[in-house]
């Protein structure tokens, strides 16, 4: 025996014995690992994690953990990522006559929710600097169950633009670029900037950025080494925004149908863009189908209030205000937008600009709904949604190295995308979320 070959012998045996003693904390067995790379299904696998990391995935013989779960018949996604959001109880605090339980029932019906949905990261897309942040912190300490937070907080507007109320950083010309520096100093994880002169309504009414001073804005912001998205009503904005420097698209150009050269433009530049079908699809859908609240994963994560809040009062503001039926007329433009943006190459990353965990599933539909195909869109829920937020090398997909982020499915979601919402088990950074624990109605 050469000493090459003791010491391939060593390597080996001491590989293999080394496998079972390696203290994974997770161990699941015999499942078909959908990695949210787009690749095709791994049959009959194990995935083990280390601490809040993927340790290792293989076939054959699973090495031994200190929680082993079947997964014979079950179906492996990365968690799922909701790149547009408003944490539920933000806006509460400054509604007049609510008070500090009712903030507190919204905010963990909200953070709940999102676990219980398998949505282990959300991206809060505008909300009040003073409770998201702090919020932010408290799961990073882990003091809170919570999906993982990235936040905006305020969103950055031009003097007497789109969303220029309060909590907002507004900027009239390059002298006001100071005033950025305040906002950066909460080191938002991503800087949302309006840019649309038609508002709510789709009627022209306020001013946006230039180009020029847009660019200034956006580069301030890279000089902190924090990435930019934007909120855009149509191609015209969008393409300023890009020409700009900005990072991603908050929305899809919604009110128009896209020009192929558009689609080419944008998908050169890689900017990743959040789908935001639900926010439309809701606002239009509830008038002729209030009921929609009512699904299970709706009914297991909200109050029978809020669903009567919504079904009632929320839907007739949505009526009256004209929102339904001008949503419902831009909604058709935005699904074949998005179709394509898809055959385009561009990268598609789900976000729902709603509250809750059961809007991340409507999302999921939508996007079926709209020609993609089952595999790409868990990607879009996963990889790409981790690509919006510049963390796709630690999240968004199923790979050694990775946070452990999992959702454990009873049904195979290539199948039928509602598959998704059949959670058997919850795994944040390695620990397996007790969804039984969590402060809902489907735990009372
Ligand atoms: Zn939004």
């Amino acid at each position: 025996m050469t000493l090459r070959h003791i010491a391939y012998l060593w390597v080996t045996v001491g590989f293999l014995t080394a496998m079972p003693s390696y203290g994974q904390d997770i161990v699941i067995k015999h499942v078909t690992l959908l990695d949210g790379t787009g690749s095709a299904p791994f049959v009959d696998v194990w995935v083990a994690t280390e601490g809040d990391r993927i340790q290792a995935i293989g076939t054959g013989a699973a090495p031994s953990g200190k929680v082993e779960i079947n997964g014979s018949g079950k179906f492996l996604i990365p968690g799922l990522i909701d790149a547009h959001v408003h944490v539920g109880g933000g806006r509460l605090r400054v509604a007049e006559g609510t008070d500090a339980e009712a903030r507190h029932t919204a905010v963990v019906s909200s953070l709940h929710g999102y676990l219980y949905s398998g949505v282990t990261t959300v991206f809060d897309s505008g909300n009040l600097a003073d409770f998201i942040f702090p919020l932010r912190q408290q799961e990073r300490d882990n003091e809170i169950q919570s999906p993982r937070i990235y936040a905006t907080g305020g969103v950055v507007t031009s003097l007497g633009g789109y969303g220029s109320g309060p909590g907002a950083t507004v900027i009239g010309g390059e002298n006001d670029l100071v005033v950025l520096d305040q906002h950066l100093d909460h080191q938002p994880d991503m800087v949302k900037i309006l840019l649309d002169p038609q508002g709510r309504r789709g009627t022209p009414e306020a001013p946006i950025f230039t180009q020029d001073l847009l660019t200034k804005v956006v580069q301030r912001i890279h000089a902190r080494g924090i990435r930019t998205t934007v909120h855009i009503p149509t191609e015209a904005e969008a393409r300023l925004a890009i020409e700009s420097g900005i990072d991603a698209l908050a929305h899809l150009p919604a009110r128009s149908d896209m020009s192929d050269e558009f689609v080419g433009y944008a998908t050169a530049r890689g900017i990743p863009m959040a789908t935001t079908l639900a926010v439309f699809s809701n606002i239009a859908r509830v008038a002729d189908n209030p009921e929609m609240f009512d699904a299970p994963l709706y009914q297991a994560t909200l109050t029978t209030a809020d669903r009567v809040k919504r079904k009632t009062t929320e839907r007739q503001r949505y009526m009256s205000s004209g929102m339904s039926s001008f949503f419902s007329g831009m909604l058709p433009a935005m699904q074949r937008n998005l179709y394509s943006l898809y055959q385009g190459g561009a990268i598609l990353a789900l976000g729902t600009d709603r509250s809750v965990g059961p809007a991340t599933h409507q999302e999921l539909r939508l996007l079926v709904d709209s020609g993609l195909p089952e595999a790409d869109v868990i990607r879009i829920a996963t990889l790409n949604a981790a690509a919006y937020l510049g963390l796709d090398s630690d999240l968004g997909s199923i790979e050694v190295g990775k946070l452990a982020d999992m959702v454990l499915l009873s049904a195979d979601p290539l199948e039928d995308i509602d598959n998704a919402q059949l959670i058997s088990a919850v795994v944040k950074g390695g620990k397996v979320i007790d969804r039984q624990a969590l402060q809902l109605p489907v735990n009372q």
